[in-house]
């Protein structure tokens, strides 16, 4: 089965391409590898050709894109979205003036524990579908709102159920229960809570923050998740400065999230590294906390990839056009780096090579926007402009 995808009025492939790189002594202004008049041909689940609309080969099935704007699928490298219940209340009464604390987590635990698989699937499956409409087509899922044996265990079998890129987060927050010996969680985050959720998770995270874990005890989480043959990655930086974002660097981490909080020495770590920094612009819109300056870490070098961090505490947005919006109005990315973070970024962050680019041999996961250009995905927040979703060549909107 062959799909033809022409007349694409502007086509973001994030490749470079020698044809489109301007002449030397000028700084390369889009990331984007930006494609004219354009046709991308689907096969087997896989893109087999990208070039000129007057150039493309013939296919068995041709979808007329009318001038509009085609991107890549939005790669959304950080989000939690198994729980129980939701946390209108407290956002209501921190809009009012109160402060965000990571204690909240603790009472979505209470509900999540609750909860009946059943009822936490069909939830996360509706979380899925909405962002598919949205135009995500690869999603990280992090377990972290049961603390205990058994529910994490749920939380990451379910999580699998919907995406291979799972997380263990056990290390979310300590559990009432181990208030006053947390150390002993850790022991037991790094113990049969490990043991249990391994088999379902590609990734070990862990909260380093005042609150929830210092950077000693997320180490020794990370590390243990390693010798699991689980890959690292690192919630820092997100309510204060700290050593956590150097301990993730240091360690390998694919990425570290938040970092609205970040010290010169850790910039210059993370543009020294493969350590992808994943900005977070729904939680500083929800939490009313100043925006991280991604402007500073993009002129340092650090690679920065944007993500909802979809969760019912902190952020709960599932639209990754919105965290585009935000972090082109309010954390200094020009358009075209909005958009390579929220793709391409995304996947680097993720450790994957197969999405976040349009390319042959890539995986045919595409948007077709409402718009003759992807500005409009910033120029327009809150519209909705994703007009067909394509995963793996098929169309799931
Ligand atoms: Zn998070």
């Amino acid at each position: 089965m062959s799909t033809l995808i022409t007349n694409i009025g502007e086509l973001t492939t994030n490749v470079a391409d020698p044809a489109l790189t301007p002449p030397t002594g000028v700084e390369d202004l889009d990331p984007c590898g930006t494609l004219h008049d354009a046709a991308v041909l689907v096969e087997d689940g896989r893109i087999a050709w990208v070039g000129p609309a007057a150039e493309a080969p013939a296919a068995a099935e041709v979808v007329d894109a009318a001038g509009r704007a085609v991107v890549p699928g939005f790669v959304d490298s950080h989000s939690h979205l198994v729980f129980g219940g939701d946390r209108a209340a407290e956002f209501e009464a921190r809009m009012a003036g109160q402060k965000y604390a990571a204690g909240g987590i603790r009472s979505t635990v209470a509900a999540t524990r609750a909860a009946t698989d059943d009822e936490l699937r069909a939830r996360l499956r509706g979380f899925v579908a909405e962002l598919r409409a949205q135009g995500t087509t690869t999603v990280e899922i992090k377990s972290g709102y049961g603390l205990d044996v058994a529910t994490e265990e749920r939380l990451v079998r379910l999580a699998a159920e919907v995406t291979p890129e799972v997380t263990f987060l056990g290390a979310h927050v300590v559990p009432a229960e181990y208030a006053d010996r947390p150390d002993a969680y850790v022991d037991l985050v790094t113990g049969p809570m490990l043991d249990a959720c391994a088999p379902y998770a590609r990734w070990i995270d862990a909260f380093c923050e005042t609150g929830a874990f210092s950077v000693a005890q997320s180490r020794r989480v990370l590390e243990a998740g390693i010798a699991r043959g689980l890959l690292p990655r690192l919630h820092a930086g997100q309510l204060g400065p700290g050593d956590g974002v150097r301990m993730a660097v240091e360690l390998g981490a694919a990425s570290v999230d938040h970092g609205t909080f970040l010290s010169d020495e850790d910039v210059a770590a993370l543009a020294g590294s493969s350590t992808v920094l994943t900005l977070l612009p729904g939680v500083e819109f929800s939490t009313r906390q100043p925006y991280p300056d991604a402007r500073r870490l993009i002129d340092a070098g650090v690679t920065v990839a944007l993500a909802c961090d979809t969760n019912p505490g902190s952020s709960f947005t599932s639209s990754m056009p919105f965290c585009i919006a935000v972090a082109v109005r309010d954390m200094r990315m020009t358009v075209a780096e909005a958009v390579w973070a929220a793709t391409a970024g995304g996947a680097l962050a993720l450790r994957r090579d197969d999405v976040g680019r349009i390319a042959p041999g890539m995986r045919a996961d595409l948007v077709l926007l409402d718009a003759p250009t992807r500005v409009h995905l910033a120029y327009r927040p809150g519209v909705p402009l994703v007009a067909r979703v394509w995963k793996d060549g098929a169309p799931v909107v």
